[in-house]
């Protein structure tokens, strides 16, 4: 993935820029070094603030998944450099869904075993702050396939789930028409190239989560948003600052009421 602006002349330094950055320099020291970090952190100004939400929701009730069901396995690739990134940029490899989410989701597991297969979990929650980076790191073209921070993405509400199947004879991922987080044509849940039996397990992964509440993302096929997302503010809190479950957890169903399109 190309990033921009790596590229910039290394020649025809002016004399006024050795002033400027002595004097910055100076600055720097003289404000307790506070400029020398931010600028060795190269960190932007911010341009994209969290979106400002106002209305009614409900509080935040992330629960970790595996906790839910342990027989829901774990494919975290953000937390590993094996994601369009290339480098982790979750410090933990954990998943988590508001509750109601959650309980779907190990439904669809429970409904797929009959089938002869289980669900692979890639995300669930997603820091806001982690939606942002994803943003700015994709081309302008490639844009459909990530989240626009302006709006925040609902996997930032804990509502959006990214998952596969694996094969519960072998416990192993079984192939998709495309690979996880590909940006193609390939990862459209209607795609009608690739393999039969790929398109096959696609499918039945959809109706399984769509059975029990989800809706697929239209330009890919393992994003799966929960009917209650609009109940959920987006938020940025990271996974070590999540409360544990309460055990038992209470069980409750509510209405989902209709508005804003949702963002992937
Ligand atoms: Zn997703």
């Amino acid at each position: 993935m190309t990033m921009g602006q790596s590229r910039r002349r290394k020649s025809g330094r002016a004399p006024w820029r050795g002033a400027r950055w002595l004097a910055l320099w100076a600055l720097a020291w003289l404000s307790g070094g506070w400029l020398a970090a931010a600028a060795q952190e190269a960190t932007p100004p911010p341009d994209v603030a969290m979106p400002v939400e106002t209305g009614e929701f409900r509080p935040s009730e992330l629960v970790e998944i595996i906790q839910l069901d342990p027989s829901i396995k774990l494919d975290i690739r953000y937390a590993t450099p094996n994601n369009f990134v290339g480098r982790p940029v979750y410090a933990e490899a954990r998943a988590f869904l508001q509750r109601p989410a959650a309980e779907a989701l190990t439904r669809a597991h429970q409904w797929l075993k009959a089938q002869g297969y289980g669900i692979v979990v890639f995300d669930g929650y997603r820091p806001w702050r982690v939606t942002k980076l994803f943003w700015d790191l994709t081309p302008p073209d490639k844009r459909d396939y990530v989240a626009d921070p302006a709006k925040g993405s609902l996997h930032n509400r804990g509502c959006a789930v990214d998952v596969s199947l694996f094969d519960l004879k072998t416990g192993e991922l079984v192939t998709m028409p495309s690979e996880y987080d590909e940006m193609s044509e390939r990862a459209h849940p209607d795609y009608a190239g690739g393999e039969a039996e790929q398109r096959r397990r696609r499918d039945l992964l959809r109706s399984a989560m769509e059975r029990f509440g989800f809706k697929v993302y239209r330009y890919e096929w393992w994003h799966f948003d929960h009917k209650d997302w609009r109940q959920y503010r987006v938020q940025d809190t990271p996974f070590s600052e999540i409360p544990p479950l309460p055990t038992p957890l209470p069980s409750a169903q509510s209405p989902s009421p209709s508005g804003a399109q949702p963002q992937p």
